[in-house]
Parts: C-alpha cells; sequence; structure tokens
C-alpha cells in the first residue's frame, strides 16, 4: 500500500518545501521508495533537488492539464528519491484547472497510475489555500502542517484546519490529519515551547516528534542542490531521520509518537 502525504500550511517560510526534501531523503535513506510532487509554481522543491525550473519541458503542469502522463514529467534526484517537477508555468496550469469539471481531482488522477511504484508519495503544497493545495489535499491519504515556533505561528491555522475539514466532506473523506510539525524549533528558549503548546490546546491538534531544530545547514543544502541528509552529520537531518522513523511506524500500525516538550 502507498502512503500519499500532504505537507500544507498557507504560511510561506514555515519549512514545507525543507521537510517535503528532508523527510523524502531520509525515507529514501531507509529502503522506501519515495516520489516527492512539487505544488508550488516558485519550484523550490525541484530547485533544491537539483533541476532548474527554468529548464524543464516536462513538470507538473502539464500532467494535471491532463497533457502529460506523470511517469513521462518524473525526473531522478541525487537523494535517491524521484520527483514530478513544476515550473513557474504552474500559476497559469492553475487558472486553467479552476475552469474544469473535477479540478480537485486532477492531480489524484493522475498520480493513480504509479502508485504501485512508490512506498510514499509526499506533496508540497504552495503557500496558498487555492486549487493546487485542494488537488495536493484530495490525493493525499493524510496531511502533516508544519508549524514555525515562533509568535503568530497560529494565525491562519484555523482556517487551513477549516479547509482540510472542507477537504474531508467534499472530496476525500478519508484525509487523515496527522498533526503539527514543528520546525526551526530553538530548544535553548521557552518561546518556542510556550508557541507549541498554544498552538495545540487552541486547536487540539497533535504535535509530532522530534521537533526540527532550527540550523544554518538547511540554507547550506538548499543552495547545493542535495538535501541536509547528503552533508555532514548534523542535528537537523538526524532529526528528520527520526521523523521517517516515526512515520514508518506509525504506517505500520503503531500509534503516532507525539512530542512532549521537557519541563523548565
Ligand atoms: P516553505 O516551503 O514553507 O515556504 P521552506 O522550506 O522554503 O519553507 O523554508 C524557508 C526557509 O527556511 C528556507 O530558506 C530554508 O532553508 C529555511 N529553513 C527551513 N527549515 C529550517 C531549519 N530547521 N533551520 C533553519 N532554516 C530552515
Ligand atoms: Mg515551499
Amino acid at each position: 500500500m502507498t502512503t500519499v502525504l500532504a505537507v500544507a500550511n498557507q504560511k510561506g517560510g514555515v519549512a514545507k518545501t525543507t521537510t517535503v526534501a528532508s523527510l523524502g531523503a531520509a525515507l529514501s535513506a531507509i529502503g522506501q521508495r519515495v516520489l516527492v510532487v512539487d505544488l508550488d509554481p516558485q519550484g523550490c522543491l525541484t530547485f533544491s533537488l537539483g533541476h532548474n525550473p527554468d529548464r524543464l519541458e516536462r513538470s507538473v503542469n502539464e500532467v494535471l492539464a491532463g497533457d502529460l502522463d506523470a511517469a513521462d514529467a518524473i525526473l531522478s534526484t541525487g537523494d535517491g528519491m524521484d520527483l514530478l517537477p513544476a515550473t513557474i508555468d504552474l500559476a497559469g496550469a492553475e487558472a486553467l484547472l479552476l475552469m474544469r469539471p473535477g479540478r480537485e481531482f486532477a492531480l489524484k488522477r493522475a498520480l493513480s497510475p504509479l502508485l504501485g511504484n512508490y512506498d510514499v508519495v509526499i506533496i508540497d503544497c504552495p503557500p496558498s489555500l487555492g486549487v493546487l493545495t485542494l488537488n495536493g489535499l484530495t490525493a493525499a491519504q493524510s496531511v502533516l502542517v508544519p508549524l514555525q515556533c515562533e509568535t503568530l505561528a497560529h494565525r491562519g491555522v484555523g482556517q487551513l484546519l477549516r479547509t482540510v475539514r472542507e477537504v474531508q466532506a467534499i472530496t476525500n473523506p478519508d484525509l487523515v490529519l496527522l498533526g503539527a510539525l514543528p520546525t526551526l524549533y530553538d530548544a535553548r528558549t521557552t518561546h518556542s515551547r510556550d508557541v507549541l503548546a498554544d498552538v495545540s490546546d487552541r486547536y487540539s491538534l497533535p504535535v509530532l516528534a522530534p521537533p526540527i531544530p532550527r540550523t544554518v545547514k538547511f540554507a547550506e543544502a538548499s543552495a547545493s542542490g542535495a538535501t541536509v541528509l547528503a552533508g555532514r552529520k548534523n542535528k537537523g537531518a538526524d532529526a528528520y531521520r527520526d521523523l521517517a522513523a516515526n512515520l514508518v511506524k506509525h504506517w505500520a500500525g503503531s500509534e503516532i509518537v507525539t512530542f512532549v516538550p521537557d519541563p523548565t
């Protein structure tokens, strides 16, 4: 059985793309067959995995438009996973999609012939709650919400959860909200912990373990065209390895491990 996971938050800069790339690489390193899907017209995932979106002839745009089989747009990456890339033309594809019947189902339909080739498919949603994110949530079995542990992190979470509930009601009744993943976490201050406790209480949202620490390695990695897992040992890569292990056990039937901060 293939697991399809959407990574969504309409806020930009919360580490959605970093999470898709690093978690994908970590899953791939433990033998999972992984496909990552770039649904953001900015193409940051595509770029960070070593492909220049400006030079691609085939991408998820043509696939969503129904002009190309997904299999014919897939690229391999240095981190062992496959990539369905995006280019800036995806912004136009979004407008075209809006005029089509069944527009929320375009990605689900495109991915279905491929599912047998992969253990895990991870979808990088754009920073909006538009039709592309609806396609990601409709194609997925579960959704993970990266949450940057800073003041006002909760702004927009209510709206995102409302969208998830609407998708559950209308296009994807089986969608499971896995929980929030704390990102850019600073364990040395109480601030990150307070923010998490606040968001988790307010929305009764599970907080997944482990939190991903803030480290400069991520910026260095995305500039190099490989993920943090490819570089020297570092705590960011270790955190994503632990998250991958947590999710694989969960998909095999265990309770998901949630994060309980140390009391101060
Ligand atoms: P999003 O996809 O949600 O917009 P990105 O994954 O592109 O967010 O991350 C935004 C920025 O934060 C990038 O420059 C990325 O390198 C950086 N970043 C992500 N995770 C971390 C982290 N744990 N520590 C430090 N910087 C990070
Ligand atoms: Mg992104």
